[in-house]
């Protein structure tokens, strides 16, 4: 059992004003809100880099924050939100239970956009080099060649599927024909008894 302070809400050892709850993931109001309807989301199993998820608990935790940018904004007068996490120590995690924030914005509010985060000196003329970078990085790891595999393994299981219906439609259709000629076989020979 942790004491990550995260950990301790989800087993509500720490009161906390939730907004939402699956078996999952949870959805409190941050402590210390940056704006009105500042709000803190995680996942119930701790984790402390969104990296270290699987997959499928990523799309779950993802279509959470999806829904509730659809609420939290317009529940506190407004349109707009920052979403994001500080994913690791030196972008400013303080909590290591992964989270996400949405920050509701509002017009004149005086904050920055994200980019206002840092401020590195990147030349203009090296980044070329870091996209060359990044792609290599791609092309020889595992992560994305898992990713083609499942879309191969899901294409190939979809027509699997499709075959398997046709299969099924042209093999009833066999029997409806069969059965017809069945039923025809089996009808009386009305020209037969009109002549006796
Ligand atoms: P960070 O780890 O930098 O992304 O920030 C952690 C966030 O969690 C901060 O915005 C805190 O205000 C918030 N926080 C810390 N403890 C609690 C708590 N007990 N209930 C709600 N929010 C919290």
């Amino acid at each position: 059992m942790t004491d990550c302070i995260f950990c301790k809400i989800v087993r509500g050892e720490i009161q906390t004003l939730k907004v939402y709850e699956d078996s999952l993931n949870l959805a409190f109001l941050d402590i210390n809100p940056s704006s009105l309807g500042h709000t803190i989301i995680i996942p119930k199993k701790h984790y402390q880099k969104l990296e270290e998820m699987t997959e499928e608990e990523a799309k779950e935790l993802f279509s959470v924050i999806f829904r509730l940018t659809k609420i939290i904004p317009k529940s506190v007068g407004t349109t707009d939100c920052n979403i994001g996490i500080n994913n690791g120590k030196f972008a400013g995690q303080e909590v290591s239970h992964l989270h996400f924030h949405i920050i509701p914005r509002f017009e004149g509010d005086n904050g920055l956009p994200m980019q206002g985060l840092v401020r590195m000196e990147v030349k203009k003329e090296d980044l070329p080099n870091i996209a060359e970078k990044i792609k290599k990085e791609i092309e020889n790891s595992e992560v994305f060649k898992e990713k083609e595999k499942s879309e191969e393994q899901k294409k190939e299981k979809s027509e699997e599927i499709k075959e398997i219906k046709e299969e099924s439609t042209k093999s009833s259709e066999r029997e409806w024909q069969e059965f017809n000629l069945e039923e025809q076989d089996k009808a009386p020979n009305y020209s037969e008894a009109r002549r006796e």
